[in-house]
């Protein structure tokens, strides 16, 4: 049985006691994972005391490399060895033809806000590339872009210029097509009327694009529209911050898609949010400050008090934090946005949605 679990594998933990030494089967297991070539990590679990892990260096005589402490039960030394994990895992098996550099924005927003034309205007102003190669798996659909040597991907640009009349069942159709490039997308702009302001269309596009835990811009388009006045910019920025209240981590630009207005400043952001989504904390860092973030504010429910065992980030685009903890049950949805405002406090990630996950220590 672990012969078949370690030919299909593409890193193998191997768990040992420090209670127990390495013994016979140790021994043999070890010369067995050997021979796999596999990527081992060899653990000594029950590491919970300073004497446990002293005895934990004799587990250098199997040959395996250096033997990682750990201790289930107390949650010690987990993230890191997720981290040890994740350096040792080959390239993802790539299903598509996905450009790592590239970054893909859908433009959402309800009709007449604005959508064509700010694709028009991004496409006057910026090179569009034709796409290279017919057969690559792009879609025809999506407009390939570069902007200061860096590629853009627009996301469904034919749904986008689709203009005309709608009836109310292709209007329906629309909105999953919206949807849709949402979901594709690593960078959503939502394009609001400036002379409307938000209306409860908007709130509902929006929440999905937060939902998604996406990059967001807030573009607030007709701003040639708007009188000019001195207060103008800070009047429109409060109510649009109050109305996508849930969005506060997302920047709001204001644009003429008209004019080209701040069009410019508007990709530079878009930009500016993919790399923010790529960022990367260390474990240490994060658990210090979750740590830091718990004694701050202990959460107690129903008597019983939240503990958090270890968190890491278990991936980016969207940055996606994993917490193991005494019970998620805990774990309401004001708590949640705490945790993740201090993370974004603490780490920035401006502009882009995060994922927080709590697991217990029975899903381990
Ligand atoms: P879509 O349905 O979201 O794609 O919106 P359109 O791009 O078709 O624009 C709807 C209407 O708003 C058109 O009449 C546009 O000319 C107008 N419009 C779009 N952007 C601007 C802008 O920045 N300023 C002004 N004044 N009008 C705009």
């Amino acid at each position: 049985q672990a012969e078949a679990a370690i030919r299909q594998a593409d890193v193998v933990i191997f768990v040992t006691s420090a209670r127990d030494g390495p013994l016979g089967p140790e021994v043999s297991i070890s010369d067995q994972l050997r021979r796999s070539e596999k990527p081992v990590l060899l653990t000594v679990n029950k590491a919970d005391s300073p004497g446990d892990r002293l005895r934990a260096t004799d587990f250098w005589e199997l040959g395996l490399d250096e033997p990682h402490c750990i201790s289930s039960t107390q949650g010690t030394g987990i993230g890191d060895l997720l981290d040890l994990v994740a350096e040792r895992l080959p390239p993802p098996v790539e299903t598509e033809a996905v450009d790592e550099d590239e970054v893909s924005v859908a433009i959402v927003g309800r009709p007449n806000v604005g959508k064509s034309s700010l694709l028009n205007a991004i496409v006057g102003e910026e090179r569009a590339i034709v796409n290279e190669m017919a057969g690559t798996t792009r879609d025809a659909v999506d407009t390939p872009m570069e902007r200061d040597g860096k590629r853009l991907l627009l996301i469904d640009t034919a749904g986008i210029r689709r203009r005309g009349r709608v009836s109310r069942g292709v209007e329906t159709y629309s909105v999953l097509r919206a949807m849709r490039a949402i979901e594709r997308a690593e960078v959503a702009v939502v394009v609001i009327d400036a002379d409307d302001g938000v209306t409860a269309q908007d709130t509902h596009v929006a929440g999905y694009v937060h939902e998604a835990a996406k990059g967001c811009i807030i573009a607030v388009n007709k701003w040639d529209l708007v009188p000019r006045s001195p207060d103008a910019g800070a009047k429109y920025l409060a109510a649009t911050r109050r109305d996508l209240a849930f969005l506060d981590y997302a920047p709001v630009v204001f644009i003429s898609a008209k004019s080209g207005l701040n069009v410019g400043k508007m990709l530079d952001r878009v930009l500016a949010v993919a790399e923010e989504r790529k960022r990367r904390i260390p474990t240490a860092q994060v658990n210090e400050l979750v740590r830091q973030a718990l004694a701050a504010h202990p959460h107690t429910e129903r008597g019983k008090l939240l503990k958090v065992l270890y968190v890491t980030q278990a991936s980016t685009n969207p940055p996606t934090f994993v917490f193991f903890v005494n019970d998620p049950e805990l774990v309401h949805f004001s708590y949640r946005r705490y945790l993740e405002n201090q993370i974004r406090r603490a780490f920035g990630f401006d502009g882009t949605g995060i994922r927080t996950v709590f697991r217990g220590r029975g899903d381990e």
